[in-house]
């Protein structure tokens, strides 16, 4: 017990974990050692039964055991990185796989038990012996199709160690990704950094051990932000011996090494709802959903439940040119229409407007190239009815009658424009939490100096020119009004654990105020209701017939790329209005003009999911 107490000396501030550890985790230490010892007496019965003795756990290291672990060939089981789960405790990664290993043996099993071995891998014993032969370190079997681990059923397990073979185990492997493309790039990925780990302050380590050059550390998302947390552990590793010319030391036999705290490494809890993250990935690919994202946000306290971005990548596979792994729902695009929201809480802040007050839409503006999207107008329409039609006409003598400070103080005040992911100064001695890797803060207008006249303000208020923000902020600004006007900082972390599963620290919800102030709960609650005509009588009427009743925004936006004109499509609200549980952001990216508005179809289908997982 001792060891694992001077090993959480390192975090700078021991004294009040130690404290800590003494005065409330009695408890929780006990049942945990006496946890790992049953893991231990279960792996070692388990290991003893299907090799006859030959194999066993080595904890405590004798001097005889240190010098052959000088020789020796193995293999990494888990390199001992904490894992992540979701918010009901259910893993995120870190899966465990029973993979056969073969040992390096100088005798084959005779040619009977050789079929059978080969008829479980999946293979010929022709194969199987050529390959077998030149194995000089530990080595799984993989599946000839996917070139991965080939995966052990109970079953196999049974009918291995029934054959009695020596030289092949089962052994479980920790995969640290579900194999395949995924659309959860806020969970980053790890990779070989030699120059991060050489750079590493000995303070900087929460190990108990030196971290070798090889280790994989967070190359992104929340494998980077908390990567001091997860490495933390000692990996588990099978070996066998080998003598002065490199030869395995069949007497000595297989044997594994493993940690032996149960304490490390420690355990991240995430906000994200494994079922939901899933039913909206598989949502996003079977709606076909070329490039995007869609943020789900946990009214009640600002919580990421799903986020998701297309493309997908692959987390076992990182190209770093490709840009799959780069996040989109914290990447600022043109937000188009939903802008209008800021603006008409200008509006309202300022009294520049009243909701009642008459405009005239002609279609087009006459001035700065604009038009409305209605080409023949909406003729006579008020303030309000300019939100819920989405107007541009409205919207652009708006952002003529506003000035640039109270366009862009209240989308500061309403969380646009700026950082709003959970953030420290300073968390357990680590500066700088940011729990929302490479967040954008977004923009209201071009670079300071540049022109805010009539026509600059007019195209802004319209969310095109400068403005940009990020489908993480258009969902918050969704929690923002219904939490009458007091912006939230969304977390993707709420605890970090032991791996005991003990309470080491946790991440409270926290605002993510302004010094600029916030806008008026009258305000707020005036939007929130104008974006339930939106979709009762506006541009969301497709909304209409849903089994919650819902209420959003939705936004079309012009851009270029690669030199062609595209649309980017949105969709912000909420579900169900009067029991508000879950806000939403869609965005459909590189759309034609012209094109249907996928993003509402999508919301409505994402609304779908979160009723049927309330129901
Ligand atoms: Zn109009």
């Amino acid at each position: 017990m001792s060891q694992e107490i001077i090993g959480l000396e390192p975090l700078g501030k021991g004294a009040y974990l130690m404290s800590l550890v003494h005065k409330k985790r009695i408890f929780y230490i006990m049942l945990a050692l006496t946890v790992v010892l049953l893991i231990l007496m279960i792996r070692l019965g388990y290991l003893q039964f299907t090799a006859n003795g030959n194999y066993g756990t080595q904890g405590g290291h004798s001097v005889s055991e240190m010098a052959v672990r000088q020789r020796r060939k193995g293999i990494e089981l888990d390199p001992g990185r904490g894992q992540f789960t979701d918010n009901q405790g259910r893993k995120l990664t870190g899966k465990v796989i029973w993979t056969p290993i073969l040992f390096p043996v100088s005798l084959m099993p005779e040619k009977r038990d050789m079929s059978r071995l080969a008829a479980l891998l999946q293979t010929t014993p022709d194969k199987l012996a050529r390959e077998w032969a030149d194995i000089k370190q530990p080595t799984p079997w993989q599946d000839s199709e996917s070139g991965e681990p080939l995966q052990f059923s109970p079953s196999n397990l049974v009918a291995l160690s029934h054959l009695k073979v020596r030289g092949i185990e089962a052994l479980p492997i920790v995969k640290r990704y579900t194999p395949g493309f995924s659309g959860s790039q806020w969970l980053g990925y790890v990779s070989e950094q030699p120059d991060t780990i050489k750079g590493l302050h000995p303070t900087r380590s929460m190990s108990l051990h030196p971290l070798p050059l090889n280790l994989k550390v967070g190359g992104a998302g929340l494998e980077r932000t908390f990567d001091y947390f997860l490495r933390s552990g000692e990996a588990t590793e099978a070996y066998v011996a080998v003598d002065g010319n490199k030869r395995p030391i069949e007497q000595i036999g297989a044997r594994i090494t493993g940690p032996d705290s149960p304490y490390f490494p420690l355990q991240i809890k995430t906000t994200i709802n494994k079922d939901i993250q899933r039913s909206v990935e598989k949502l996003t690919e079977q709606s076909k959903l070329a490039e995007g994202a869609v943020v789900v946000l946990d009214v009640k306290n600002g919580d990421v439940v799903a986020m998701v971005s297309r493309p997908f990548y692959d987390p076992e596979h990182i190209d770093l040119q490709g840009g799959q792994w780069s996040n989109r729902a914290v990447k600022a695009s043109v937000p188009g229409s939903i802008f209008k929201t800021v603006i008409a809480a200008a509006a309202l802040e300022s009294k520049a407007a009243d909701p009642q007050e008459q405009f005239i839409c002609k279609g087009d503006y006459g001035k700065y190239h604009l038009s409305c999207w209605k080409p023949e107008g909406h003729g006579p329409i008020t303030f309000e009815q300019g939100y819920v039609n989405s107007c541009n006409t409205v919207f652009a003598a708006l952002g003529e009658r506003l000035t640039a400070f109270q366009i862009e103080e209240t989308a500061h005040r309403m969380g646009i424009g700026r950082s709003i992911g959970w953030q420290e100064k300073e968390f357990l001695g680590v500066p700088d939490i940011k729990q929302i890797d490479q967040e954008e803060a977004g923009t209201v207008f071009g670079t300071k100096g540049a022109s805010l006249d009539s026509g600059v303000r007019a195209q802004t208020a319209i969310g095109q020119r400068d403005v940009l923000m990020t489908p993480l902020q258009a969902a918050n600004l969704v929690v923002t009004l219904l939490h009458d006007g007091t912006v939230l900082a969304p977390r993707l972390v709420s605890e970090i654990r032991y791996a005991n599963g003990s309470l080491l620290a946790t991440l409270p919800p926290h605002t993510a105020a302004s010094p600029e102030g916030r806008i008026s709960p009258r305000t707020a609650r005036t939007l929130i209701g104008w974006m339930r005509e939106v979709v009762t009588e506006g541009t969301g009427r497709l909304l209409r017939d849903h089994v919650w009743e819902l209420a959003g925004k939705s936004g079309t936006a012009q851009v270029i790329r690669n030199g062609q004109k595209l649309n980017d499509q949105w969709f912000i609200g909420y579900g169900p209005v009067g029991k508000p549980k879950y806000a939403a952001a869609v965005l459909v990216q590189s759309k034609k003009p012209g094109a249907k508005h996928q993003a509402t179809e999508l919301f409505y289908e994402l609304m779908d999911i979160l009723a049927k997982k309330l129901a």
